[in-house]
């Protein structure tokens, strides 16, 4: 495969140059990070999952008449997506209480909310991604108010799906975070929503059980955080072609 110039690395995903302009490849590492990057480590075939399953999501999504970045999955850890201008605002989607949410306003864990809620974020590693209201998106220009009506609108919609989506396979969405970017094709800007969702972003809990199959088995060292991921994957029938044997995948190609 040809050399590809890396453009930025994030926390769990690389990207890359694409084939064309306005492509980019999005590399999905094992590397995992929580409370800000305050706790490190690997969870092996992670990578090989969320692309698959963020390609599966994206696509439904896609399908409902919600643009994406998502073009096509090239490889076990890879995609192409379209170049799009990250919109620097973490847009958390919240159906029952959990996290930050249960701990800054003392909502026990697992209560369902009386209406789905969304949350702001300024993406911000070095302020730890403070949460903001929309005046601070709208005084600091992060998104103009036009921008912010087709976030919510696209935001609520997705909501609603994947919480259909994952209830058909006895799966719980909890909560979530996605993230927009405008994508131009010539005068013309839409937003379109990026990054990847997976649970990596998502809490999904077993809707009998209520045990969690998302990363706080990782944030919370609750063991079994592999298998978890594969769980879903296996429940929304997209476990990758190769199963279990090559959750490895390619290397990072430098
Ligand atoms: N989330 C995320 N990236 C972040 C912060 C949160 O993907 O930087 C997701 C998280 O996985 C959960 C939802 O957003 O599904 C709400 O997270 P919360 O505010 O409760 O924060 P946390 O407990 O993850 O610190």
């Amino acid at each position: 495969m040809a050399r590809r110039r890396q453009l930025y690395e994030g926390k769990a995903k690389i990207l890359f140059e694409g084939p064309e302009p306005g492509t980019l490849v999005q590399y999905f590492k094992d590397d995992a990070t929580a409370f800000n990057a305050q706790k490190k480590g690997t969870i092996t075939g992670k990578g090989v999952l969320n692309n698959r399953i963020s390609e599966f999501l994206m696509q439904r999504i896609a399908e409902i008449g919600v643009p994406t970045h998502f073009i096509r999955r090239l490889n076990m850890r890879e995609q192409l997506i379209r170049e799009v201008e990250i919109i620097p605002i973490e847009v958390v989607v919240r159906n029952i209480a959990a996290g930050s949410l249960s701990t800054r306003l003392g909502i026990a864990e697992g209560t369902r909310l009386p209406r789905s809620i969304i949350e702001y974020y300024y993406k911000n590693d070095a302020l730890g991604d403070p949460m903001v209201a929309e005046e601070h998106v709208a005084a600091f220009g992060w998104a103009s108010a036009q921008d912010m009506d087709d976030i919510v609108h696209m935001t609520l919609r997705i909501n609603d799906f994947l919480t259909g989506l994952f209830l058909g396979v006895g799966i719980s969405l909890v909560d979530f975070k996605v993230e927009f970017g405008r994508l131009w094709e010539g005068e013309e800007m839409r937003i379109v929503l990026a990054d990847e969702i997976s649970p990596d972003n998502c809490r999904l809990w077993d809707t009998k059980t209520n045990e969690k199959m998302d990363k706080d088995r990782f944030r919370r060292d609750l063991g079994k955080v592999e298998e978890a991921y594969q769980e879903v994957a296996m429940r929304l029938g997209i476990l990758p072609e190769a199963g279990a044997r090559d959750l490895k995948g390619p290397e990072v190609m430098q």
